[in-house]
């Protein structure tokens, strides 16, 4: 399942500067303390990160390209390198989240981020101690855990709060959304049962109903679910939609199916010009008929 209520990259640490592409090679070494380029090399020549330690990898969104993915935080070795070899040692790094897709990612000194964890964890432990009831401290302790690499420490607090908090619908959202993003089925599904019994109608619990519905193939259910979410509501996202309509075209109720993408290109009119989008909407229109398609014509969009 796939609620995607909350980001995993919103608490990453403001001390983490972002690595960007550049065309130019990083050959000066001098530069290092100021270092904003992604390492690479020219003809061989230039700087590279070599090894990987400590590696956690976990779906989120890519802060840079926007995509949606796996994310991969790593310690590293920076080394100034000479036909592909490292050879000069430029100091250890830490990598956070490397996107996937576009290879992007923050880095900071390894060093200054040991520090970092440190600070940030004995900070969030005590500021718990004296806040016992206060789940808010609970849940970023979780989250700062995670981000540090804490994973054992992060889940035996999660267990704990998922206890603690059995009755407050937003824990059980924020804890299933961090078991989601851990990749915990069983958890997930737990947290997110908990919270739609405490409070049925809430869009959270709607929307986690929809995506169950959609999940398991019952379009028809998943309905009744989304009704309090079309256009013109605040909970109203084309992704899920997109993802209903599809549900719609697989179990050929493809004049449901149709309505469904006329509406989303009237309310994300970008999808008409995409390729597989365009392709399901031409698939429901055939089986159904349609004298004349409702897709913008593609030469308007090259
Ligand atoms: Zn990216």
């Amino acid at each position: 399942m796939n609620a995607h209520l909350v980001e995993s990259t919103r608490v990453l640490p403001n001390e983490l500067e972002f690595v960007v592409f550049s065309a130019a090679p990083e050959i000066n070494p001098s530069k290092q303390s100021g270092h904003k380029l992604m390492p690479m090399t020219i003809n061989g020549i230039g700087t590279t990160y070599f090894g990987r330690k400590n590696i956690r990898e976990y779906v989120g969104m890519c802060e840079q390209c926007q995509s949606h993915g796996k994310l991969t935080d790593y310690e590293t070795g920076h080394f100034f390198s000479i036909i592909f070899i490292p050879v000069i040692p430029l100091g250890r790094r830490q990598i956070v989240a490397e996107c996937a897709a576009c290879k992007r990612h923050r880095a900071m000194p390894l060093k200054q981020w040991q520090t970092l964890r440190e600070e940030t964890l004995n900070a969030g432990l005590a500021d718990l101690g004296e806040n016992m009831e206060n789940a808010e401290k609970a849940l970023k302790l979780i989250y700062d855990m995670t981000v540090f690499n804490q994973l054992a420490e992060a889940n035996e607090l999660a267990v704990v709060c998922a206890k603690q908090y059995e009755n407050d619908f937003d824990v059980m959202i924020q804890l299933g959304s961090w078991y989601e993003q851990m990749g915990k089925e069983v958890e997930t599904e737990k947290c997110f049962s908990r919270a739609i019994e405490i409070d049925p109608k809430h869009p959270h619990s709607q929307r986690i109903q929809a995506i169950q519905a959609i999940d398991s193939q019952k379009p028809q259910l998943a309905a009744q679910f989304l009704d309090s979410m079309r256009p013109g509501s605040s909970a109203y996202d084309p992704s899920l939609f997109l993802l209903f309509a599809n549900a719609l075209q697989e179990a050929d109720l493809h004049e449901q199916a149709l309505q469904e993408y006329q509406q989303l290109i009237k309310q994300a009119p970008e999808l008409g010009a995409d390729k597989v989008f365009r392709k399901r909407v031409k698939l429901s229109e055939k089986i159904q008929g349609t004298p004349v398609t409702m897709l913008p014509k593609a030469g308007l969009f090259g």
